[in-house]
């Protein structure tokens, strides 16, 4: 069955039920011309917003299925979420499918966005749903909220705090590499790309442990470190042979003849967090958590990164594909 056979109305019947996981909070849902939500006393809203376009984000059967689209569509919302310290409450989705769509694809594109709604009980309190001529787009807002004053932004790094990142970086970019190639194996990258984990539990304990500065890794760390250093008027020292890189991902780098440094820097969608903070405070962190790796420090400077690599410091730019190509 097709998108075209049911029509808008519909496919909207075949995707409301099952949409609300903290029903408390809900006054109106999905069924009217807007939801009405209930906020938390004395905390502030955040709001993010993040579009995917097929072809360009996602290729259907080669780089992701249906639920993976779904499933991350969310997932990058929540890590903009958790960069920020907040919990998120709520999501609202856009979707323009073209009428050519199997009605089973919309299920299994809806059943990743609920799945990953459910574990981390955000609603889903309504969308639009139109058709486009020319593949998929789908765009998720998502709410969060957070105590009032404490949201960590990019711009607060200082002087002496430690520069760390969660869990592994560069698996994401690894996976689509070996997606793109149609290579075996892999699992864990091949993961790491299609249903990344939002850091929602560590974001909010970095709030707890006087986090200074965060940002979540969309577009590559490179690009991330480099935005932290800007908004707060640092320099970040990096220590490329410091940042975790997952066993997978040393072999993929070694078997393909890539530079390990080039998915790390380069790669992004790991929505891992890189944030910076007192030494002391980092370490008290580690008890709670232990997986946050430090790999460099911050220095006085004017918003520039380097990177340590090879016994040589250099300056890592927002994108530096180049300065890692091997020739
Ligand atoms: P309106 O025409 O007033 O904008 P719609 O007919 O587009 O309302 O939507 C009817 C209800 O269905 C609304 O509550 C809307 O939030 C919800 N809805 C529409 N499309 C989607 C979607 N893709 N996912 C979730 N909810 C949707
Ligand atoms: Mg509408």
């Amino acid at each position: 069955m097709k998108i075209s056979d049911v029509g808008e109305f519909g496919l909207i019947d075949i995707i409301k039920e099952n949409t609300l996981y903290h029903p408390e909070n809900v006054v109106i849902g999905i069924g009217d011309d807007g939801a009405v939500y209930r906020t938390t006393p004395g905390w502030q809203q955040v709001t993010v917003i993040d579009t995917m376009v097929q072809d360009s984000h996602f290729i259907i059967g080669k780089t992701a299925y249906w639920y993976d689209v779904g499933f991350k569509s969310v997932a990058s919302n929540l890590s903009d979420i958790a960069a920020m310290g907040a919990v998120p409450t709520q999501v609202v989705l856009s979707t323009a499918l073209t009428p050519s769509m199997d009605v089973d694809d919309v299920v299994e594109l809806y059943r990743g966005i609920k799945d990953i709604c459910r574990a981390y009980e955000v609603n889903i309190l309504g969308g639009d749903t139109v058709m486009s001529r020319e593949g998929a787009v789908i765009t998720v807002a998502a709410f969060g909220e957070i105590e009032a004053g404490k949201a960590l932004r990019r711009s607060g790094a200082k002087e002496g705090d430690v520069v760390a990142v969660s869990h592994t970086v560069g698996d994401s970019s690894g996976g689509l590499d070996v997606l793109l190639q149609g290579h075996d194996g892999y699992e864990s990258l091949k993961k790491a790309h299609q249903c990344p984990v939002p850091r929602i539990e560590l974001g909010r304990l970095l709030v707890q442990y006087g986090c200074h500065s965060l940002n979540d890794i969309s577009d590559g760390l490179a690009s991330e470190a480099n935005e932290i250093a800007k908004a707060s008027g640092v320099e970040l020292v990096i220590d490329g042979s410091a940042v975790p890189t997952s066993s997978e991902l040393q072999e993929w780098a070694a078997e393909s003849g890539k530079h390990l440094l080039n998915f790390v820097f380069n790669g992004g969608e790991d929505y891992e967090l890189v944030f910076t903070m007192a030494p002391d405070d980092f370490k008290a962190l580690q008890q709670a958590y232990p997986d946050v790796t430090p790999i460099g420090t911050v220095r006085a400077g004017d918003g520039r990164v380097l990177l340590q690599h090879d016994g040589k410091e250099s300056v890592l730019l927002p994108k530096g594909w180049d300065h890692f190509e091997r020739r």
